[in-house]
């Protein structure tokens, strides 16, 4: 889709309100044809549809038992990214948008990483996953709560167009979604997090940290070469000073490689200095890619316990979307057609 620019652009002629129209359209209104957009005249209507048309090429997997609803989207350069809805037992509703096709990092344990890197998302290329998941729920009177950026590529590598989409997700005249349910989540780029201590944003953020040593953490995340961990860990401790809010670190349970009760031992050393109120740990089942095993459910346990009775809040992330090949966080690479 567009940008918002090229929007505006169009309307450039016109009286300001007619903007606040057409953007009214847009994402209160979710309209998916200019000709719905009744309060504009028939002329700009047919102008919008030839200059900014509204249809987002997509293709559907429901897995309704599962509650998750795969969108396979192709971008107007005919390459493919993915978007998920889960629909969470309280009955929200939150969308996991990608932000890259393919993502250069190149973790060992992510789909993702698996296919390389074709491109970035541009700003409206991402908001408008919200749309079609928005467009896809007014059908059933449903709306979309939240918005987490843990599908496919790195946030922080592709900065501003992420914090553009994230600003049209949130604001009155955008999507209106609140920043507290906005959720991004980076494999530790520690320019982006000292970055976003500046937005006047009130979002949250998620640090995928998986290991709790650099040797091992390089070893399975290729980006720590650059962003070792004692460097993430401060630029953490800089958010948290900064924006008071409390930040999750993502960990993968992966049998025999990083969940051990000596791995336990250096995470609650690593966060050491740091305030329990101010973070917690979210611990992530692996989504077999063909590389590691998921670790045991009694060593999960275990690994959960240790970090409890060292004083550490844990939680387990709810598992979506397995029996169509693929959880929000690790979309695409796979052949997504074997899904149907
Ligand atoms: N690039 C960002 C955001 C996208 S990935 C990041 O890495 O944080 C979102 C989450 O899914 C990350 O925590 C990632 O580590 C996790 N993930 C990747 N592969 C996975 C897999 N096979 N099973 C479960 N989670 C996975
Ligand atoms: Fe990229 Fe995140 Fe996958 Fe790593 S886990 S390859 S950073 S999408």
């Amino acid at each position: 889709m567009l940008s918002l620019k090229t929007l505006e652009k169009i309307l450039k002629d016109e009286p300001p309100f007619k903007l606040k129209q057409v953007k009214e359209a847009l994402f209160k209104h979710l309209i998916g044809d200019w000709n719905e957009a009744t309060s504009l005249s028939i002329n700009l209507r047919e102008q919008l549809n030839k200059e900014y048309p509204l249809f987002i090429k997509s293709e559907i997997f429901d897995a309704k038992e599962e509650m998750v609803t795969r969108f396979l989207v192709t971008l107007d350069d005919g390459l493919e990214t993915e978007t998920v809805l889960m629909r969470h037992a309280d009955g929200r509703n939150t969308v996991c948008v990608s932000s890259a096709v393919g993502c250069p990092v190149g973790c060992l344990f992510c789909a993702t990483g698996k296919i390389g890197f074709k491109r970035n998302l541009e700003a409206m290329e991402i908001v408008s996953q919200v749309l079609l998941v928005a467009r896809f729920l007014k059908k059933e009177n449903e709306r979309v709560d939240g918005v987490v950026f843990m599908g496919m590529g790195e946030p922080f590598l592709n900065y501003d167009n992420v914090i553009g989409a994230v600003y049209i997700i949130n604001s009155n005249d955008g999507l209106n979604i609140g920043a507290r349910h906005i959720s991004i989540s980076t494999v530790g780029i520690i320019e982006g997090i000292k970055k976003i201590i500046k937005e006047p944003l009130q979002i949250n953020l998620a640090i995928s940290l998986h290991a709790p040593n650099d040797r091992l953490r390089s070893e399975i995340i290729p980006a720590n070469k650059k962003n070792y961990l004692k460097n993430i860990m401060e630029s953490v401790d800089r958010y948290i000073e900064a924006t008071n809010r409390r930040v999750m670190f993502e960990y993968l349970m992966i049998d025999k490689i990083n969940d051990s009760l000596k791995d336990a031992r250096e995470l609650v050393e690593l966060f050491n200095k740091m305030d329990n109120q101010l973070f917690f740990v979210n611990l992530i089942s692996y989504n077999p890619t063909g590389v590691f095993r998921p670790s045991t459910t009694e060593q999960v346990k275990k690994f959960k316990d240790y970090l409890t009775k060292a004083g550490i809040t844990v939680t387990e992330r709810q598992r979506f979307g397995r029996g169509i090949k693929g959880a929000c966080g690790q979309l695409a690479g796979r052949n997504i057609f074997s899904a149907k």
